[in-house]
């Protein structure tokens, strides 16, 4: 046997201690990747049908144990992230790193007040590691310190799972009562409203006991309601009249058609103002409030509070915009060579509307007001066929174009699925 030496030993020894301390380096980095890989299956993302495959990752801080000491920060109103960071005591060369590591796919002085960041560093020497910024619940930007001091970014962007989701409900008061309690919010209710604007006016026609159901894109995070998406199909039955319109898109423009391939935008809208009543209708004699005398009212009255959206019926040019006498401050604008609309009493107009601008269906051209001989704030709205004066709510929209024949086909296979969940709450209703 041979008799190791003193200095031998000692050899051994701190061998021993180096490899004890690789050995727990390796487990300490190996633990670490695996919290981050365990982080990473928590918020595996399932993909609907709709929706393009694409990587994810939680772009949020974890909850889980973290190996940092983290300090959390924010941009404060009127202020930058630069000046954010610098108050922090990161080095101005630090911060211009950053900027520059994440300059390909975002502007970091763009960071509106109130984000917030976590800046990351080791518990014991208080050296920074990472910094992350959470833009919004769906992206956050990670900055990781790299070897020889420097910095590398990555987005991690995170994509909300989609269903198809029912949602219905039954007029007692309002629509909108109804829908906020289905869990619509008013950006939804006004696509519903929008969607049938040309078939129904709701703030008059609606009566309670009305039905109505859509058929939408629900978007979850983590198992939680993040946002709705679009209306994909949608119904409302107007007493026993039901309208149905479901989403299609056709030459890239996403369009809403009865089930049977008809557009459902008609030429005109019902109303100019969303949310109104009418005061006055078109007569031929009407006692005039202001002049005290007998005089025919060519038009409908609309009151409104001042400052209420005037859309414009149709797409069309302005063929008039200015003062005129009586009626204030007007527009009038001309669809095509027969019919002309005209909106009177604003308090002013959209802005940069012009002579000769041309105007969407639906664009706000200006806003309730009452100039002119008005005894309270209204929308004076005048309708016009061949340049004679025509009631606005008698008159017998004309229809917009319906799907060609070649696009049926493609149209009636991508809406079967929409309908028959239409269909399936048509039932419940
Ligand atoms: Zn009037």
């Amino acid at each position: 046997m041979k008799k190791h030496s003193p200095l031998r030993n000692g050899y051994f020894a701190i061998l021993g201690i180096v490899a004890i301390a690789l050995a727990s380096w390796y487990i300490w980095v190996f633990m670490k990747k695996k919290t981050f890989d365990l982080v990473q299956e928590d918020v595996h993302i399932t993909e609907s049908d709709y929706e393009p495959e694409v990587e994810t990752a939680d772009p949020r801080p974890q909850l889980t144990a973290s190996p940092f000491h983290i300090t959390t920060i924010s941009v404060q109103k009127n202020s930058s992230i630069y000046t954010t960071f610098q108050k922090a005591g990161i080095d101005a060369a630090v911060i211009h790193e950053w900027i520059a590591a994440c300059s390909d796919f975002y502007d970091l002085s763009s960071i509106a007040a109130g984000v917030q960041i976590e800046l990351r560093a080791t518990p014991d020497t208080e050296e920074l590691r990472e910094v992350f910024i959470e833009i919004s619940p769906l992206l956050g930007i990670l900055i990781q310190r790299q070897p020889h001091h420097t910095w590398l970014a990555e987005k991690m962007e995170k994509k909300p799972t989609t269903e198809l989701v029912a949602v219905e409900g039954k007029i007692e008061s309002t629509l909108w009562d109804s829908a906020a309690k289905a869990g619509l919010h008013s950006q939804e209710i006004y696509e519903l409203t929008d969607i049938f604007s040309a078939q129904i006016d709701f703030e008059r026609e609606i009566h309670s006991g009305d039905s109505w159901s859509v058929v939408i894109e629900k978007r979850s995070l983590e198992g939680k309601f993040y946002d709705w998406g679009k209306i994909q199909a949608a119904r409302y039955t107007l007493k026993d009249v039901e309208h149905k319109a479901v989403l299609f898109i056709v030459n890239g423009k996403r369009t809403y058609f009865t089930p049977g391939g008809e557009s459902l935008s008609g030429m005109f809208l019902k109303s100019p103002l969303k949310f109104s009543r009418i005061t006055s209708t078109f007569q031929i004699k009407r006692f005039h409030p202001i002049l005290k005398i007998n005089r025919p009212h060519r038009g409908v009255d609309y009151a409104a509070s001042t400052g209420t959206p005037i859309h414009a019926v149709a797409e069309g040019r302005i063929e008039y915009i200015g003062w005129q006498n009586g009626g204030g401050n007007i527009i009038r604008i001309r669809h095509n060579s027969t019919y002309e609309t005209a909106y009177k009493h604003m308090s002013r107009f959209g802005s940069g509307l012009h002579k000769n601008s041309r105007v969407q269906q639906g664009e706000v051209i200006g806003y309730v007001g009452m100039t002119g001989l008005a005894t309270a704030p209204h929308l004076h709205f005048e309708f016009y066929e061949n340049g004679k004066y025509m009631d606005p709510l008698g008159i017998k929209f004309p229809r917009k174009e319906a799907l060609a024949k070649d696009q049926l086909f493609a149209f009636q296979q991508q809406t079967k699925k929409l309908l028959a969940l239409l269909q399936k709450s048509d039932i419940q209703s």
